[in-house]
């Protein structure tokens, strides 16, 4: 038996396959006493901190911010304001990735740094989300000469576990249980006289949305401009255990993130107009400050403003649709290859119907 100190970590991105490791983890490796950790960047969804607060209480541990720990309280965080003034406004991008190192890497490294120094430490082994189903890559950037201490390990990969099995494990946590969204609708699957089991048709649980939707006293989708299409599909999202967010992106992270699809951004728009306003604020500063001109993180020469543009946006949804209508019909006839049901699957496969590895690109400390 080796005689190393060994110090268990596992990041939380506020994303589901992560948050499945570790009740993964929680469940089926007691023995292994693991360190949390959540790197709040300060623009983050509130569905996001929701589910990490609930999920904290789930692992009966805390969740901790390397941030915080490295540095005392009191000191203000060196948030993406902060971060975007050092790097004279130049806007994080797929080339530039400057957001992810500063905000989440290298807390994270100086967390890892000070355990090591403070507590002895010989090495540190960081469980990560990545299946069986999926490529075998860790997903990290690397900035640092770490490796020779630093391990990943890949417990759904090592043990077989696949998008199915991620699944069954959110809807078994079923965090998000006790909220009102997801009581109410639960309701329409019990006979309220017989309490048996009932199958609703489709125009009740319309009914169903369209009433709630006049009713929202959730705080997080109160001021959202929801239509019963989408506030239905973030209530199904929580029903089997997610986030809501899923039910309208496939990503945690950042809201602006750069990796989200152009009707992503026309959903943060519509749910959460302030987060829009503020990229397109991010994005207008850029074009004043830098002579040299800026990324959008629409594309090239597409400016968010450019969502302003009520025909735009509604070619986008056009867009969309089609797409994702022309993806499922494929999809459908290689059901098992996907190993998911077909409800509440647009998010689950957002990357792979725009052409793009899952994550589009953006390391596992991001979205997974
Ligand atoms: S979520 Fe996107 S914007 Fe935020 S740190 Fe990660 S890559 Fe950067």
């Amino acid at each position: 038996m080796s005689d190393k100190k060994t110090l268990h970590v596992l990041g939380l991105s506020g994303g589901k396959d992560s948050a499945a490791l570790a009740m993964y983890m929680r469940d089926n490796y007691p023995e292994l006493d693991i360190q949390y950790y959540f790197t709040d960047t300060g623009k983050e969804l509130p569905e996001v901190i929701d589910f990490v607060n609930r999920l904290e209480g789930y692992l009966g541990k805390e969740i901790i911010d390397p941030y915080e720990e490295v540095f005392s309280s009191n000191r203000k965080k060196k948030d993406f304001d902060y971060h975007l003034a050092k790097h004279k406004n130049y806007l994080p991008s797929p080339q530039a990735r400057w957001c992810t190192i500063q905000m989440k890497l290298v807390p994270f490294e100086m967390w890892i740094e000070k355990k090591r120094k403070e507590e002895g430490y010989d090495e540190v082994i960081s469980y990560v989300g990545i299946r069986a189903d999926e490529p075998a890559r860790t997903g990290f950037l690397t900035n640092s000469n770490n490796e020779e201490y630093l391990k990943i390990r890949m417990p759904f990969r090592e043990d077989g576990l696949n998008k199915k099995d991620i699944f069954d494990i959110l809807q078994g946590a079923d965090l998000l249980a006790d909220t009102e969204e997801v009581i109410n609708y639960r309701k329409l699957f019990i006979d309220p006289q017989s309490n048996m089991p009932v199958e609703p048709s489709e125009k009740e649980i319309i009914n169903h949305f369209e009433t709630e939707i006049l009713n929202i006293s959730n705080s997080t989708y109160k001021s959202a401009n929801l239509t019963v299409e989408l506030y239905r599909k973030i209530v199904e999202a929580m029903d089997v255990g997610k986030p809501g967010y899923y039910g309208w992106r496939s990503r945690s992270g950042c809201t602006f993130c750069f990796y989200q699809q152009k009707i992503e951004w026309v959903r943060l728009k519509q749910i959460y107009p302030a987060a829009f306003d503020e990229a397109k604020g991010y994005e207008k500063t850029a074009e004043e400050k830098r002579p040299d001109g800026t990324f959008y993180w629409l594309g090239k020469d597409t400016p968010l403003s450019t969502l302003e543009d009520k025909e735009r946006i509604e070619q986008i949804e056009a867009n969309h649709e089609k797409r994702m209508a022309r993806f499922i019909k494929k999809a459908k006839r290689r059901q098992n290859q996907l190993q998911i049901n077909f409800v509440n699957i647009e998010t689950e496969v957002m990357d792979e119907a725009y052409d793009e590895v899952e994550g589009g690109g953006a390391c596992v400390t991001c979205y997974k």
